[in-house]
């Protein structure tokens, strides 16, 4: 009776060589400097399969780019020719590149996996620091990161967050058939809520297909510096060699001087703290104003300075922060304005401007309904808690 059993595995075997034989299944992990060639010799696979199947794979994958720590998986028939039936390995987190044998010859295709998408969301409140607090919270590492980016466009990590100020964040995973997560998904809305300021960003997709970040009333926040902080002015001197107007020798104008009639009113360039608000040398009236991600801004030669504006008050972007004069070493009435970036001077005409633009009419009612979908997902996340 065996032996007719055995009979008819081997004949069914030769006729379906890909469903009968029991496969035996492994995990392989790529060693620093390992090779798939290696690796299947070290799994007994013969080398003549070897050949075909490194072959077969290399039609869709570079096998130059296999990484340390990349998984393959692979299935091998029990019998003794130990025949590799597949090889899959991950090519993106949503795609693998499989190989497959047909019994005849082994053939090699990219395969896209059913992902699903999880939303997640995270809220408490920052007691240590904000990435311990949100990583407790169950935010993944690289979305505080993302996070960090985002929110430094309206909060200077240094001096705004204290303790027990408020966070709240929504994000998609792209989770696996079985459960594990193939990849964190875009942000798609973060609150932070401290003394200074109250910041709600969505994600939002234009009509352009861009996906960025924009407050509850629809609007960007990539705001960088003004290019001119003051209105209505024209550069009388640019940033490079120039003759000095006063001493007649050349010297290296670290800024930008806009010349513009006395008192007209000079607008910080983007939102942050007062840093110095006074007499400062040749400067004269001076204000330093300290924004995000280690940029400080200076204008100098000031008449007077604006209501309230002194040091360790914030300021907005557009903000009223002085008025036109000519104190200091200056020979008429013009605004000395530098850029600093990690207290290098920098020329203000090179401060990158990401495209900042105002969702369209038809954008801003699609985003409007994004948002209360945004919201009402959150709600009920937190409520099944
Ligand atoms: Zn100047």
């Amino acid at each position: 009776m065996r032996h007719i059993l055995i009979k008819c595995i081997i004949i069914l075997s030769l006729l379906f060589p890909t469903v009968l034989l029991p496969a035996e299944e492994k995990e392989l992990i790529v060693p620093k400097g390992g090779n798939l060639s290696t690796m299947l010799r070290n799994e007994e696979i013969p080398g003549q399969q070897i050949v075909e199947v490194t072959n077969a794979l290399s039609v869709h994958y570079n096998l130059k780019h296999i990484y340390p720590n990349q998984k393959i998986l692979i299935k091998v028939d029990d019998d003794p020719e130990r025949r590799l039936m597949e090889l899959r390995l991950s090519a993106d987190f949503d795609k693998d590149n499989v190989v497959r044998y047909n019994g005849y010859a082994y053939e090699s295709y990219p395969e896209m996996l059913s992902l699903k998408l999880v939303p997640v969301a995270a809220e408490g409140s920052i007691e240590s620091s904000f990435y311990n607090d949100m990583a407790a919270a169950g935010v993944a590492g690289s979305k505080i990161m993302e996070l960090f980016r985002i929110f430094s466009f309206d909060i200077d990590f240094q001096r705004d967050i204290r303790k027990g100020d408020l966070f709240k964040v929504l994000y998609y995973d792209f989770v696996k058939d079985d459960g594990t997560v193939a990849k964190h998904g875009p942000l798609a809305f973060a609150s932070l809520k401290t003394n200074f300021s109250d910041v709600n960003l969505y994600g939002f997709v234009t009509d352009s297909n861009e996906y960025d970040y924009y407050s509850a009333e629809g609007k960007s926040v990539r705001k960088t510096l003004l290019k001119t902080p003051v209105a209505n002015a024209r550069i009388s001197s640019s940033y490079g060699m120039r003759v000095n107007p006063i001493y007649g020798y050349e010297s290296f104008h670290k800024g930008l001087d806009f010349a513009a009639p006395l008192n007209t009113p000079i607008l910080a360039s983007g939102s942050g703290t007062v840093e110095l608000a006074g007499w400062f040398d040749i400067y004269g009236n001076c204000i330093i104003l300290r924004h995000s991600n280690g940029y400080k801004t200076l204008y100098g030669h000031m008449n007077a300075f604006g209501k309230g504006i002194k040091k360790g008050v914030r300021v907005k972007q557009g903000q009223v922060i002085g008025y036109i004069g000519t104190t200091g070493m200056s020979t008429g009435p013009h605004l000395h304005y530098e850029v600093i970036l990690n207290d290098v001077k920098i020329n203000p005409a090179s401060v990158k401007s990401p495209p900042e633009r105002n969702l369209t009419k038809a954008e801003l009612e699609r985003f409007n309904k994004r948002k209360s979908e945004i919201d009402t997902i959150f709600d009920n996340l937190k409520k099944t808690d």
